[in-house]
């Protein structure tokens, strides 16, 4: 017999060669039709595959994030199925699960594939969807792997084996497709009951620009039709949120060839916003404790040498810099963190200093391939709202709760309410790759789960999820249409401290290595703003809109006194602009919910003679009339209700 532990503690005696099929099954029968996959000692399992040895066990559903990516890779095998069906000879990439969904990459051959051909694929797969096949694992030597694929003549699958030891190759196989791949999958195709092929694109075989360019078929799979149905309804509202279109409606940011690729340009109405974000977390930086620094676009090399980030980023991104000086080498800055570490250094730092907390937004510089670039999400330029705390080991559960409480902070004024935080830790048996002691790695992980449940945040914890050089606490938030965004990162770092043999003087007169945390509440403020203008569709909280009300004078008569009023609430720090365009009212009332402008101020005669103004709500209407005095009262009572700490 083995004993099988669930995650709530509770063991289970079986026989050897227990499935987690059988394990679910001797819970409910409910729970067996909904497990799709399962996790045995943290590896991810067919809930089919016999348990040989005594083990944890986390049963996987369609709610588990790898119960959603074991069914879409598993599609992809379906997507395979079909396409081998339909057109016999074509020859097969890879086919992953992504982040929303899966991919096959398939090389056609002489045959002509385009979107139109997707619907027809689409029916096969659901054809073949219903006969409920099995997915069958089996292990195979790498010769009779070979053999296979020679005689198949799939030579993508061939150069795939190349790259596979011998004893640890399996084969996947579900009705008459076969499949090179490690798994896992769930039990039968019976469990997609709906699917969607989205787009075709070209991809290179291996990422590679020399090598072929296979087709990409892009696809989604769901066990109910009705969670289809509201996926594309939300992929439909999420292309009218594009940050890219609003961006240019609303005048935010713009791309130029010229400057070059993943170069964001913020427009004047950008930058009002992003300067905004800035003074507002500056603020909260201030009272938290913070200190802001300023450092350089460029570090020489030896400085990211020291760092480890000259191996990380170095080949692959932008090239030195050099200097008449030969030998003499430059880089553009990937992180902040190293130059924050000779901050440090600069002056000798005791206990009693500690914790220090270096704050700047720095902006960095990495090399993205074109493809890769989008929108705001993906440059190759960008701001990080960084800071980097050296405190001593037993500070660090008192710094991450004032970190988790400046995100909190942050996502209460910018309206993010659903979230929640994951924390990462080491892998729980396997541990010779992590720097650091076990004694220090003990503490802080105990401090981050701590920390979180003392602050009521709702964690899951993911073993096997830290850095090799520490445990981190990642929030991830859901946009107003459901989609996932991780923003915000509290990261403790063992490994630039030592590398920078950063010291302090203790108590004891001794030196000791202080702790480092990375933390950045945005991230990056363009990812950030992109997904802000997402998740608002454009319409920013009062406090941060870079236009919080438009003036519009009835008729030219007006002009003047709108001027006047428009400087008048200037100076009370409450912007805005004055349409004095010679259109009718209608339709600069249109043009002002159109930029969505949240408040419109209109003047004409008897708003002139009453010294009022008629004031207009972005998709509310007319509130009234108000006084000059009264419609800053009603800005700056809305703007401290959201900013209120
Ligand atoms: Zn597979
Ligand atoms: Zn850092």
């Amino acid at each position: 017999m083995i004993n099988i532990t669930l995650p709530d503690g509770t063991i289970r005696e079986a026989e050897a060669g227990t499935t987690p099929h059988d394990i679910a099954l001797s819970i409910s029968e409910g729970l067996a039709r909904n497990v799709l996959c399962a996790k045995v000692n943290n590896e991810v399992w067919d809930s089919n595959r016999p348990i040989a040895e005594s083990c944890d066990l986390k049963l996987l559903t369609w709610n588990d994030a790898e119960g959603k990516s074991t069914m879409w890779h598993s599609s992809a095998h379906l997507l395979a199925e079909a396409l081998e069906a339909l057109y016999p000879g074509v020859k097969l990439g890879i086919g992953p699960s992504i982040e929303r969904g899966f991919y096959y990459d398939v090389d056609f051959g002489e045959i002509s594939f385009s979107s139109d051909d997707l619907q027809k694929v689409e029916e096969k797969m659901k054809e073949l969807a219903r006969t409920k096949s099995q997915y069958i694992r089996k292990d195979i030597s790498k010769n009779d792997a070979v053999a296979y694929f020679t005689e198949k003549q799939d030579e993508y699958k061939l150069e795939l084996l190349e790259g596979l030891d011998d004893g640890t190759i399996t084969f996947y196989t579900q009705g008459n497709f076969t499949d090179l791949c490690r798994g896992p999958h769930i039990p039968n195709t019976g469990t997609i009951k709906a699917v969607k092929l989205l787009k075709v694109a070209g991809a290179y075989w291996r990422g590679d620009v020399e090598r072929k360019q296979l087709t990409r078929i892009y696809g989604i799979s769901f066990p109910k039709n009705k969670e289809l149905t509201e996926y594309l309804e939300m992929l439909e509202e999420a292309e009218k949120r594009d940050h890219r279109k609003l961006g240019k409606e609303l005048e935010l940011f713009t791309f130029s060839q010229k400057v070059g690729q993943g170069l964001p340009l913020w427009l004047p109405k950008g930058a009002a916003l992003r300067e905004k974000l800035e003074s507002f977390l500056r603020k909260a930086q201030v009272k938290a404790g913070y200190q802001p620094v300023i450092t350089p676009h460029i570090g020489n090399k030896e400085l990211y040498v020291c760092s480890g980030h000259y191996d990380k980023y170095g080949e692959d991104s932008f090239q030195p810099i050099n200097t008449p000086n030969e030998g003499e080498e430059f880089y553009l800055k990937p992180m902040n963190c190293p130059h924050h570490c000779e901050i440090y250094k600069a002056i000798p730092r005791s206990y009693k200093d500690l914790p220090i907390r270096f704050a700047e937004f720095g902006t960095v510089y990495r090399y993205e391939q074109s493809g890769e670039l989008h929108g705001l999400t993906r440059v190759r330029g960008f701001t990080q709202d960084d800071a980097h705390i050296f405190c001593r080991p037993e500070q660090v559960k008192d710094e991450f709760k004032k970190v988790i409480d400046l995100v909190l902070y942050v996502f209460n004024a910018l309206d993010f309410t659903d979230f929640t935080a994951q924390i990462s830790l080491r892998h729980q048996t396997v541990r010779d790759k992590y720097i650091g002691s076990d004694e220090n790695w003990d503490k802080a992980e105990k401090a981050i789960i701590e920390a979180s449940a003392e602050k009521g945040l709702d964690t899951v914890v993911e073993y096997n999820e830290a850095a090799f050089y520490g445990p981190k606490l990642d929030f991830m938030v859901k946009d107003a249409i459901g989609r996932t965004w991780q923003l915000g990162t509290i990261q403790v770092d063992y490994n630039l401290p030592e590398r920078f043999e950063l010291e302090y003087a203790g108590s004891d007169n001794q030196a000791h290595r202080p702790v480092m945390i990375h933390r950045a509440p945005f991230g990056s403020l363009e990812r950030f703003v992109a997904v802000l203008i997402e998740h608002c569709a454009g319409k920013f909280p009062l406090w941060l809109t870079p236009d919080q009300f438009t003036i519009l004078p009835i008729s030219e008569r007006f002009n003047e006194q709108a001027q006047n009023l428009l400087i008048s609430l200037n100076n009370y720090d409450i912007r805005g602009f004055v349409d004095d365009r010679n259109e009718k009212i209608g339709k600069k009332i249109r043009d002002a919910e159109l930029k969505k402008v949240p408040y419109m101020l209109i003047l004409g005669e008897k708003e002139v003679e009453s010294n009022t103004v008629s004031v207009r709500k972005q998709g509310e209407g007319d509130i009234g009339s108000f006084t000059e005095k009264s419609f800053i009262e009603l800005i700056n009572n809305q703007i401290e209700a959201t900013l209120a700490q």
